[in-house]
């Protein structure tokens, strides 16, 4: 089946196990990664040692960023005008990538999207004047709704309860939309942000809840220059530092009503595919953190000298080195994997939250072990270890918990199981 005249050095792609490139996937691959190094790694570090507020009063060095990333042409309309096929290997080389350059910076391409991307999957011209081109956000989480916002079925409450009293929410009329309360604290990139992608429930004239129990709800877009919009003070938090979060507040904020993108038949549906899509990219990310991460390591081990020799010369360190080698690689799989099953298949949550789950998870381990093999100049800021360790620990929580996110698979598990019964081998 394969023939040798001797053993060869491995020939690693992307630095690790994957099929030979195309021309237009190396050509991509290539600019990426350049602007990856060039132009992620100094800004992210840079707004790393900055105060929350500091980033946030910076707005020009994020925007600048953003303007760039468009420039590079590897964003969201790219990637459309692909096949199926030339996207589900693109999207993991991109978004792996901009992980690997910063993995808060690589979120904040994504987040400041939704808006934009969202007016122009409606194909009217007006919604797309109006927010085609502006920097966005996506509003889900509210202070007293966290995972409840993840746990859209209500599967994961506790039995006889119900979802708690939202603390943002629209009043929705035949000509308007009256959108009153407050975001979470958590809005990523809600401090530069000129509008917004919101989730929230809604009273459409017969009270917040359905007869189930459950929220009405409503996806809405929101320019943040309407009156009555104003914003908190960004969040001071571990990780992800040049991803600024920050709450936003509405006061009787009245828009017109074609801003309503998804009323209460239509809502699950559209925040499965906000889900689908931001899963799969944290999975994406986060392998390319985690890339980082063991290239540093193994640089590192390379050059640092112990016990006589270096590092590497040591069994228990290539050890170690392995053990982070295949971590990288089962995260890099199933984040492909996922873009393959969304791509090529039937786009599920169950593919993107399970990539997520394991690639965040996958990319915290390897940031903790390989900071280790820095010994103590793992923990200085002289090293980029300490940083990736911060940055996926938040990965963990962000676009939902893991462990909540994991009740959420389990549940579509089950309802396979239910449907496909003894078919299941
Ligand atoms: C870096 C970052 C970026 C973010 N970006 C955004 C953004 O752009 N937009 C946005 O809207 N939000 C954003 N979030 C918010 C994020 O989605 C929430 O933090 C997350 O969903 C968890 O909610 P919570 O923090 O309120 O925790 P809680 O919901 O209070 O959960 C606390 C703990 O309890 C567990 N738990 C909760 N409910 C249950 C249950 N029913 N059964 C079992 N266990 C349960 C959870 O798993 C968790 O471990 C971001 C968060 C972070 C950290």
């Amino acid at each position: 089946m394969f023939e040798f005249d001797s053993i060869p050095v491995p020939e690693l792609e992307l630095g690790g196990l994957e099929v030979p490139l195309t021309e237009e996937e190396r050509a991509v691959a290539d600019s990426v990664r350049r602007f990856a190094l060039e132009r992620m790694r100094p800004l992210g570090k840079q707004l790393d040692r900055m105060s929350a507020d500091e980033v946030a009063a910076g707005k020009a060095l994020l925007l600048d960023f953003l303007r760039d990333y468009r420039d590079l042409g590897c964003g969201l309309e790219f990637l459309n005008e692909l096949s199926p096929r030339q996207r589900a290997r693109l999207f993991p080389i991109i978004h792996g990538y901009l992980g690997w350059g910063d993995a808060g910076l690589a979120i904040l391409t994504a987040a400041a999207s939704f808006p934009a991307f969202a007016a122009y999957q409606t194909g009217n011209p007006e919604l797309i004047e109006r927010f085609g081109t502006k920097i966005g956000c996506w509003m889900g989480t509210q202070p007293d709704r966290g995972s409840d916002t993840v746990d859209l079925q209500g599967t994961e409450l506790r039995l006889g309860s119900q979802h708690g009293t939202p603390n943002l929410a629209a009043r929705i009329t035949d000509d308007e939309i009256i959108l009153t309360g407050q975001t979470s604290a958590w809005v990523s990139g809600g401090p530069i942000a000129e509008c917004g992608l919101a989730y929230v429930p809604a009273d459409y004239g017969s009270g917040l809840r359905r007869s189930n129990g459950l929220l009405n709800g409503a996806v809405i877009l929101v320019p943040f220059d309407e009156k009555g919009v104003s914003k908190g003070r960004p969040v001071e938090k571990l990780g992800q530092r040049p991803l600024p979060q920050g709450a936003i507040f509405f006061d009787e904020v009245r828009l017109p009503r074609n801003y309503l993108l998804a009323n209460n038949e239509r809502i699950d549906g559209h925040f499965f595919t906000s889900f689908v899509f931001a899963n799969m990219e944290m999975a994406c990310v986060f392998s390319g953190l985690a890339r980082a991460a063991f290239q540093s390591a193994l640089e590192y081990v390379h050059q640092r000298r112990q016990g006589g020799g270096h590092l590497i010369e040591h069994q228990n360190v290539r050890h170690r080195i392995f053990q982070l080698w295949r971590k990288v690689e089962s995260a890099r799989a199933i984040a492909q994997r996922a873009c393959d099953f969304n791509f090529l298949g039937k786009p599920h949550v169950l593919a993107s939250a399970t990539a997520k789950i394991v690639a965040t998870e996958l990319a915290c381990e390897v940031a903790q072990d390989a900071l280790s093999l820095f010994g103590g100049n793992g923990l200085t800021k002289e090293y980029p270890m300490e940083k990736y360790l911060r940055d996926a620990r938040a990965s963990l929580i962000e676009d939902g918990e893991n462990n909540i996110l994991g009740l959420v698979c389990a549940g579509h598990i089950s309802n396979w199981f239910r449907q496909h019964g003894t078919e299941v081998k």
